[in-house]
């Protein structure tokens, strides 16, 4: 089949190719231990170098440092690719069928903790932009940037201040976010925002200290105060309880509507799966809740906001009876935020809802908040990425305007006005965070060269 001399190329330099991402996770880099963060850094800026591109690392305040890199081209249009170069610690080792800093190869696939999160992402467009420099002559159609952070697992404490200082050099007409996944249709997958969070702990206090359940006559107990209180925040039929806590939300547009029902018409097949995976439960869930199936399915998980109860801790929960009043109960929950619900305005909200209900002496400490973010479906950027993917996969990209989990992309729209698409490396089964994580060698041929031909045609 004839193909781009660029397309050659990288099937002809491939073990080149894997080698250096192979080297790549085989720098354990784990940011929450403190592991090898220096020296990963220190291999994507040499990585970066080796191809050409201009790099250096830039410290944050007290964080790991950010590698960035750039290389002007022809057009006076830039793009921004966002990547990190930090992992999840690789617990459980026992679960790992080989070393997790190894990257072993298997069956075409590569297995190691970051492959697919997210160095494979990294790796292959860094050496899609090396690629195309060594076979133009040093030129590129468009600027690109590289702002790779080495914060993204313990939640990119120092990201927002970092782009916030430096706005000017990392300003860009659009954003390739970190990673995409291959569906199990074989069908490129992409996203275009992400949902926001708001991370809370509620702590309600009782006696001073744990007493003799014989003490329930007359002393209050915390652990009831929190379930009343909890019972305040959502009703059996799902619906968010805080006054105001849907005043934000926008509606999904006629064409993210679009979009989701061209994604259900085309996998008819794979959704009638997906509905008998909750019938026979391999969640062990007979039904997803609200009974919902297909479009509404999918238009809930993407456009609704959440309030999840990540866990509860209270009193004795050892083996046995112990009969306890327990002196203080404690839940920590998230919500899932969607354009344009603000995390502060929501814990706001939380906080006056508890008030007005009569438990102010409950204690609300945020833990973590993040902004939800849309890029529109109608953006060129969607359009170009529709179109390299299609080139290259032969097959019409799966768009999702938006994915059910969070991440660090507010701080692009709200510094750089940035519009971002995601696409990568991963496949459905990548198992990111969990035991064995990898990819196959197949998707990282193919992602190496939809970047290249993202940068053709955006
Ligand atoms: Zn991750």
């Amino acid at each position: 089949m004839g193909q781009k001399p660029e397309f050659q190329y990288v099937d002809e330099h491939f073990d080149e190719f894997v080698s250096e991402l192979r080297a790549a996770v085989r720098q354990p880099s784990i940011a929450a231990q403190n592991v090898g963060m220096v020296e990963a850094a220190e291999y994507f800026t040499g990585l970066l170098e080796r191809y050409g591109i201009h790099a250096r690392s830039i410290a944050t305040d007290g964080g790991y440092p950010v590698v960035y890199g750039e290389i002007k081209g022809d057009s006076d249009r830039t793009v921004l690719f966002y990547d990190h170069y930090d992992v999840q610690p690789p617990d459980p080792l026992n679960e790992w069928v080989s070393d997790p800093f190894a990257g072993e190869v298997r069956d075409g696939k590569m297995y190691a903790r970051g492959v697919s999160d997210n160095k494979g992402n990294a790796c292959a467009r860094i050496q899609a932009v090396g690629t195309l420099l060594r076979l133009r002559g040093g030129r590129l159609p468009v600027t690109v940037k590289f702002l790779i952070e080495g914060e993204e697992e313990i939640g990119s404490p120092h990201l927002e201040g970092f782009i916030r200082d430096h706005a000017d050099l990392l300003r860009a007409d659009c954003g390739v976010w970190e990673s995409g996944y291959i569906g199990a249709d074989g069908r490129p997958g992409m996203y275009l925002g992400v949902k926001g969070i708001l991370y809370v702990e509620l702590e309600a206090r009782g006696a001073e200290r744990d007493m003799h359940s014989a003490a329930a006559a007359n002393v209050p107990n915390p652990a009831w105060r929190l379930i009343w209180a909890l019972s305040t925040i959502k009703n059996e039929a799902e619906e968010i309880l805080i006054p105001g806590f849907y005043d934000a939300v926008r509606p999904p547009t006629e064409r993210e509507m679009e979009l989701l029902r061209a994604e259900e018409a085309a996998r008819e097949a794979a959704s009638s799966q997906r509905e008998r995976q909750w019938r026979g439960g391999n969640i062990g869930i007979h039904s997803p809740l609200l009974e919902l199936r297909g479009l509404e399915l999918r238009k809930r998980a993407l456009f609704s906001p959440t309030a999840n109860v990540c866990g509860f801790r209270s009193g004795y929960i050892g083996e046995g009876q112990k009969t306890v009043l327990p002196s203080k109960a404690l839940v920590k929950m998230d919500f899932r935020l969607v354009p344009d619900q603000d995390p502060a305005d929501i814990l706001q909200k939380l906080q006056a809802h508890l008030r007005a209900k009569g438990f102010d002496d409950i204690a609300v400490r945020p833990v973590t908040m993040d902004h939800p973010v849309k890029t529109s479906a109608d953006h060129p950027v969607v359009k170009a990425a529709q179109e390299a993917a299609l080139a290259v996969y032969g097959l019409p990209a799966s768009v999702a305007p938006t994915q059910g989990g969070s991440g660090p992309m507010y701080p692009f729209t709200k510094y750089l006005d940035l519009p971002m698409v995601a696409f990568g490396v991963g496949y459905w089964a990548s198992g990111n965070h969990g035991p064995n994580e990898n990819i196959r060698l197949d998707d990282y041929r193919q992602g190496i060269k939809m970047a290249m031909e993202f940068l053709d045609r955006v």
